[in-house]
């Protein structure tokens, strides 16, 4: 980051706050944000005030976006990056909000060079190199999943290029020890998934290691001590690459 980016970063924190009132009611329910230590939540909503000057709210479909809403998505977007910085969600601005699911049209060509339509229902999409679009009912009602982490997730992990489960690892990281882990968890979770056992994250985290890494990221905030006893590793692992460790505000 340049110096001059630098420098309007330091006139936004200069010239607004955000309204605690505001504060309380959007982060109210998300206990994963009012457990954070004192200077830690300081140091969010720092973030949270440079994420809403740089990035770009609009509504689809004639949803209005409150305040509330934008600083509740944009606290929740930026705890993943609260010990990485702001740069890690560079290289795109828009942030579009569904009242609901919404459809996108997917077309792909088979080995005979038929092409398949079909539509596909989303609560929350991560566009390579742009937006990311939301389902506002599914941030703010859905105790299931947590589709702001999840989608931001994927936004880290595509920085490496295509998302594969492996964002840039921070110098000192192991690639192999980030592998294994993932890799292990991953594959005991497809196992007993087929298996028909309870597997605790959503079953969608089986679609592709990319998936399970938006997922166990949603869990390594929201429920950092049931993640860290069922996949040790990989709660080390994402402890490194996150450089937070969850579970010990818990
Ligand atoms: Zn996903």
């Amino acid at each position: 980051m340049g110096w001059l980016a630098n420098w309007r970063r330091k006139r936004v924190l200069e010239k607004h706050r955000i309204d605690d009132a505001l504060w309380l009611h959007a982060t109210k329910g998300l206990s994963f944000i009012t457990n954070l230590f004192p200077p830690e939540e300081e140091k969010l909503k720092r973030l949270v005030i440079l994420f809403l000057a740089e990035k770009q709210f609009s509504g689809a479909h004639a949803i209005e976006v409150t305040d509330a809403m934008r600083v509740s998505i944009a606290a929740q977007a930026c705890l993943p990056i609260l010990e990485l910085g702001l740069d890690w969600y560079s290289g795109w601005t828009g942030i579009v909000l569904y009242p609901g699911d919404f459809r996108v049209r997917r077309s792909e060509l088979d080995e005979d060079g038929v092409l398949h339509e079909w539509d596909d229902e989303l609560a929350g999409e991560a566009m390579p190199g742009g937006p990311i679009v939301l389902s506002w009912d599914a941030a703010a009602n859905d105790p299931e999943i947590n589709v702001v982490i999840h989608e931001f997730a994927h936004k880290l992990d595509m920085l490496s290029g295509a998302p594969n489960g492996v964002p840039p690892l921070h110098a000192g990281m192991d690639r192999r020890a980030w592998l294994g882990a993932l890799n292990e968890a991953f594959e005991g979770f497809c196992d007993a998934l087929e298996r028909g056992k309870d597997t605790w994250l959503d079953p969608y985290a089986a679609e592709h290691p990319a998936e399970f890494f938006a997922v166990i990221s949603e869990a390594f905030f929201q429920e950092p001590k049931e993640t860290r006893r069922r996949y040790p590793d990989l709660y080390d692992q994402l402890k490194l690459f996150y450089r937070q460790d969850p579970a010990s505000r818990v």
